[in-house]
């Protein structure tokens, strides 16, 4: 798999996509089950702290109850300094070590200057780390501190401490501090990072995989497109490549689509180019032939004035042939190559049409059919008069050359949006739909073997003409009917 390929660099996204979010997923796992973690073990540090505080006043009033029934004066029975205070903390102390609410944490008691008062040594080392601040800085609401101490020789053990003041008359009496060892928090949190390294991979390994299988299928009609493609060449045209056999519409089967629908295109330009190469030596043979044929003929012996005139004139007839095909090939490649030149004057459409179909009333006789003109005078449009004159011969001499003796062909020329509307009509034979979209391809003739002899250019020219002064030639056309063109010019363009 070249790195080049699209293949390689669809799962190289998918792989480069996939590890970001999973890194952004851990980190933010991480960090929301650690944050948890700590907050819980805060929390509950402090429910502790508030807990012992208050069991410790419970304990010292019912103490304080016995000693003022036992005659002691209530306003010497202070917490603050008090040696007494101290024997009762150390004695709530040993009573309440073995409850499971204590269980693995320290409770350290201090006085209001930070001594010791009492410690629950559960933790080897613990209760040895200091308050590392004054007993009144603390304040009732208390303070975590994280803090470290060697429990095992060599082996330090996070901690953390939650210290607490109480407080008597709003004076500070004595402080208590909980600890409680970090080391399920980092193991979980240890737990959690292993895991994470461990599934990066595997779901790295799994999800390449994954997506060289899923390039894989989605790719490989790709890979059959480029095999047809690769079989195809200008002898070969006839090749397509297969459609999907589902019937959704996906952009690999689109690609095969707009790829047949080109080679059809490229079919029918090269058949048609091969066609026309045919028909121009065809067409050319004949007045060739006729004229060496003449010339033959004249001179094989010498030959009256009258003779030679004859000789010449008919000559005459298929050089004019040869001189007309090559101006429509000349018109239609300058259209191709965008280089038709306009010799624009104002051209009355009317007149115009009124002249050509009067030049041809003679052949429409000629042919029993019958030429209806409607050309009023006045619609003027800015245009090269020849060209247009062109444009127009192209269209009559269509309907009067497709039309049966006894049909008519019909002119009309209107106003249309402010230029002008010609619409040539006839009584023919119409167009096939087969035919009808290609009927303005370069070169294109239906119904060629029957049909009377045409170049397939002269709709071709004239569309470009058309289009080349700004307007558009439509199509209306009945099978055994008939078929009308109508050009659209505007006015100035
Ligand atoms: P051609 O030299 O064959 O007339 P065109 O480009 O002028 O070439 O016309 C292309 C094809 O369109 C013709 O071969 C013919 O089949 C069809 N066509 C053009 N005009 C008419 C018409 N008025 N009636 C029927 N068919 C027409």
């Amino acid at each position: 798999m070249a790195l080049t390929s699209l293949r390689t660099r669809i799962v190289l996204w998918y792989l480069a996509v996939l590890s970001l979010t999973f890194v952004v997923f851990g980190t933010v796992l991480y960090h929301y089950v650690n944050q948890n973690l700590q907050d819980d073990i805060n929390d509950l540090l402090s429910s502790k702290a508030s807990g012992i505080r208050d069991s410790i006043n419970a304990f010292w009033e019912a103490e304080k109850a016995d000693a003022v029934r036992a005659g002691v004066p209530p306003a010497g029975l202070t917490k603050i300094h008090n040696l007494n205070f101290n024997r009762i903390v150390q004695r709530w102390l040993l009573e309440k070590i073995d409850d499971p609410v204590l269980l693995n944490i320290d409770v350290r008691i201090l006085d209001a200057d930070g001594a010791l008062i009492a410690s629950s040594r559960k933790i080897p080392s613990a209760g040895d780390v200091p308050l590392r601040e004054p007993v009144s800085s603390l304040g009732p609401a208390g303070r975590l501190t994280d803090m470290s101490a060697e429990t095992v020789p060599g082996r330090s053990v996070k901690l953390r401490a939650f210290s607490l003041l109480a407080l008597e008359d709003g004076r500070p009496a004595y402080a208590i501090q909980v600890i409680s060892p970090l080391t399920s928090l980092s193991a979980t949190l240890n737990h959690l990072k292993l895991l994470l390294f461990l599934l990066f991979p595997a779901l790295m390994v799994a999800s390449g995989l994954v997506g060289v299988f899923l390039a894989k299928i989605t790719l490989n009609p790709v890979d059959r497109m480029i095999n047809t493609i690769r079989g195809i060449t200008a002898e070969n045209l006839k090749a397509r490549i297969g459609l999907p056999k589902t019937a959704a519409e996906d952009e690999i089967r689109r690609l095969a689509e707009t790829f047949n629908g080109m080679l059809d295109r490229l079919e029918r330009s090269f058949s048609s180019q091969r066609q026309f190469v045919e028909d121009l030596s065809h067409e050319l043979r004949t007045p060739l032939s006729v004229l060496k044929g003449e010339i033959e003929v004249a001179l094989m012996k010498s030959r009256s004035p009258e003779e030679y005139e004859e000789i010449l004139r008919s000559g005459l007839e298929e050089v004019d042939r040869m001189a007309t095909l090559s101006e429509n090939l000349l018109t239609a490649a300058r259209y191709d190559s965008n280089t038709m030149t306009l010799d624009k004057s104002s051209v009355d459409v009317g007149q115009l049409v009124g002249e050509i179909g009067a030049d041809l009333t003679v052949s429409a006789e000629q042919k029993s059919i019958g030429l209806g003109i409607t050309a009023p005078e006045g619609i003027i449009v800015r245009a090269d008069r020849s060209r247009l004159k062109q444009l127009f011969l192209n269209l009559l001499d269509n309907a009067l050359k497709y039309t049966p003796p006894g049909g008519t062909v019909t002119a009309t020329v209107g106003r249309d949006a402010g230029g002008a509307k010609i619409t040539i009509g006839d009584t023919g034979p119409g167009i096939s739909d087969r035919d009808l979209p290609h009927i303005f391809d370069r070169f294109y003739r239906a119904e060629r073997k029957r049909g009377p002899a045409g170049f397939g250019l002269g709709l071709t020219i004239a569309k470009a003409i058309a289009e080349a002064h700004g307007g558009r030639i439509e199509v209306s056309t009945r099978v055994g009917k008939g078929t009308a063109f109508t050009v659209h010019l505007p006015s100035s363009h």
